[in-house]
């Protein structure tokens, strides 16, 4: 899989991706992502912030300011141009839109080979890229966050791990197996302000049937 993101502020991923599960999906050539800036793509001298501009005011007013359409629409056809295959999704974070879900990340992961992920700023992008690109709006859930490089991070992780090999044991995805958050390990019990906090019996038990059934019973 190989995942083409589309962003201002690409060292944001820097030590996310560099680290553990992914890190190590990287450098073992399962997944690849690369970083295209829309700011790379843009003729004008540089604003008194000292970039230049990817943003304008919004047509008919309005807090903050709006992606402009070009810059972007120009990164993409630079990842565009490096991808060979056919199974290509765009996707654009936005926060109300189809929620990101394990679902929809498995479906990704078998049907294409690159994923182009848009991440928007400020007020968000001109919507004729929507347009142009066909793209799939995805929202990460009911909150609004100040950029898409985060949504695309959590994109990466969830599909990546749909990915044979990317995980230590195949079996380990949560869907493969009965899974819980409520977890358990050494000591047996824990001595904490006096108290004794122990792991429930039934996880010391060995049998496997009544250790599944507790693990059911706490999802
Ligand atoms: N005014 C915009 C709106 O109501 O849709 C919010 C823009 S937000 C400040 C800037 C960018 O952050 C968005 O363009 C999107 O890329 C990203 N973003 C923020 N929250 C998100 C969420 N919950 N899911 C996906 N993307 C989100």
């Amino acid at each position: 899989m190989h995942f083409h993101i589309i962003t201002i502020f690409p060292d944001i991923f820097d030590s996310y991706l560099n680290e553990s599960i992914i890190g190590r999906a990287i450098k073992s050539k399962l997944i690849s992502v690369k970083f295209y800036n829309p700011r790379d793509y843009v003729k004008d001298n540089k604003n008194k912030t000292g970039y230049k501009p990817v943003d304008d005011k919004p047509y008919a007013g309005g807090p903050g300011m709006v992606m402009k359409a070009e810059p972007i629409l120009k990164a993409v056809a630079k990842a565009l141009k490096t991808i060979k295959s056919k199974k290509v999704l765009t996707i654009n974070f936005i926060p109300n839109a189809e929620k990101f879900t394990t679902g929809l990340a498995k479906n990704v992961s078998k049907k294409y080979t690159d994923i182009i992920l848009i991440c928007g700023r400020y007020e968000g992008i001109d919507a004729r890229v929507d347009k142009i690109l066909k793209t799939k709006k995805i929202s990460i859930g009911d909150y609004v966050l100040t950029g898409g490089e985060i949504p695309a991070m959590i994109l990466v992780d969830c599909v990546s791990r749909q990915i044979p090999g990317v995980l230590g044991k195949y079996e380990s995805l949560e869907e493969e197996r009965v899974s819980t958050s409520e977890v358990y390990t050494r000591p047996e019990i824990l001595k904490y302000k006096n108290k004794n906090y122990k792991v429930p019996k039934v996880l010391l038990s060995g049998n496997h049937k009544e250790i599944e059934e507790w693990k059911k019973s706490k999802n």
